[in-house]
């Protein structure tokens, strides 16, 4: 049987884990941190990446985490309803688009490899830092000094890979867009039917929120995660990004004069007890993905602005397609076919997310309408709004199952 080795245990890794085990591959999984905490707040799995998790059988464990959301509203500072994008089941996907603490779905996937593949199917400590390959196939290379021998390599490390710095040497630091992302998590009352996800602003100050916890859903409660971008510089080059770091800047005055009438943003950010700060950064689309036995995936291969909420469902499909492609050629020919679907596709939302992705509409309103007396529905058509959604869901790879 073909050996396998997948550096990174993060949503893409898993996920890839689990569709090669579903096509009888036994793959080693390896993870750099001692030991997997659930860290991060909301992401969500838009409906053709909640697809293949329902495939691997998932559904009922996500259905009793996360959040099945029924449209995205995209609203301006005043608080007009600009366009609501329905996104679950009873609109026609053929699966919901969840909402979900990041750190939950990385514990559901983890749990999932272990039950079907065994403990040590992830081994944890083991920081990847480059490989070998010659004619008997790829030598993994760790942190601490050890080796292990495999016949394909997978770099699912994230946004630092250290496989894709050393398939692509002179690539340089991040795009930073100048925008930070302030985000957070708090218990609260439920806002509207508890199942919305709210986009309000333009391009330099926007509020993002949406729940993710399905139990408390169940108790009229809501854990809402929120996403606060301000732009602070204008584009730029940075060298690295951390998922942890604690907020340093003022994040709630741009907000104080947003009116949502169902909900006060300024109470709750400052309601919120620990909040964290991302740079909106993305790279470049890379030339080439694959060195021999040797690819990426995920975050490693296609770094992306989380606008249209992509990152994690574009590493999920990544797992299915490289999963399929290496059943039918399980050598370094399956990881050029997957390379082959999945390269352009991804290179299209990362360009696209950079011109706002389904998040223009915001931008379009925001031209427009000059106070909350305005009529939205006089300065905007609707077939304008489906136009820039429609767009969209065609290069991200999701439609409605009568579309
Ligand atoms: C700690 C953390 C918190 C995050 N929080 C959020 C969030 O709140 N919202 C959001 O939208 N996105 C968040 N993300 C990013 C999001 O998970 C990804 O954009 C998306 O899920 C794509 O997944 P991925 O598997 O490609 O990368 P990731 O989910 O980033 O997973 C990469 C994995 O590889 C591991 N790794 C890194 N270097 C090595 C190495 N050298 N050897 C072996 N393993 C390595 C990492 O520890 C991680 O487990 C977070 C990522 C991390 C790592």
């Amino acid at each position: 049987m073909t050996r396998i080795a997948i550096a990174g245990a993060g949503i893409g890794g898993l996920t890839a884990a689990l569709c090669l085990h579903e096509q009888g591959f036994r793959p080693q999984v390896f993870e750099a941190v001692p030991e997997i905490r659930p860290l991060g707040v909301g992401i969500n799995v838009m409906p053709h990446s909640a697809e293949v998790l329902h495939g691997l059988g998932l559904g009922p464990r996500l259905d009793a985490m996360a959040i099945r959301t029924r449209c995205i509203e995209y609203r301006t500072r005043f608080g007009h309803l600009i366009q609501s994008d329905p996104r679950s089941v009873e609109a026609g996907f053929p699966a919901p688009q969840y909402s979900v603490h990041r750190g939950e779905l990385q514990f559901l996937l983890l749990e999932a490899v272990r039950e079907r593949m065994g403990q040590d199917a992830v081994l944890q400590d083991k920081a990847v830092t480059g490989y070998e390959q010659g004619e008997a196939g790829v030598t993994v290379l760790f942190a601490d000094g050890s080796r292990h021998e495999t016949d394909l390599l997978i770099g699912a490390e994230g946004l630092r890979s250290k496989l894709r710095a050393q398939i692509h040497p002179d690539e340089g630091p991040l795009n930073y867009e100048g925008t930070m992302m302030f985000r957070g998590a708090v218990e609260m009352d439920q806002i509207g039917d508890g199942r919305t996800m709210v986009i309000a602003g333009n391009h330099d100050v926007k509020f993002v929120t949406y729940p993710i916890s399905e139990p408390l859903r169940q108790k009229g409660r809501a854990l809402t995660n929120w996403v606060a971008e301000v732009r602070l510089s204008s584009p730029r080059h940075i060298q690295d990004a951390d998922w942890t770091r604690g907020a340093t800047t003022d994040y709630v005055t741009p907000f104080r004069d947003f009116s949502m009438g169902d909900m006060d943003i300024a109470r709750i950010l400052e309601a919120t007890e620990t909040v964290t700060e991302f740079p909106m950064i993305d790279r470049d689309p890379l030339p080439f993905w694959t060195d021999g036995a040797v690819t990426l995936l995920g975050d490693a291969a296609h770094p992306m602005y989380p606008i249209g909420a992509n990152g994690a469902s574009q590493a999920i499909i990544d797992g299915r397609v490289l999963a399929d492609c290496l059943a039918a050629n399980p050598g370094p020919g399956g990881l050029l076919a997957y390379e082959e679907i999945r390269r352009p596709v991804t290179a299209s939302v990362v360009r696209m997310n950079r011109q706002g992705g389904p998040e223009q509409v915001l931008d379009i309103a925001d031209a427009r309408v000059s106070g909350p007396e305005d009529r939205i529905e006089e300065l905007i058509t609707a077939e304008e709004l489906e136009a820039v959604a429609a767009s969209y869901r065609n290069v991200a790879g999701f439609q409605k199952k009568s579309a």
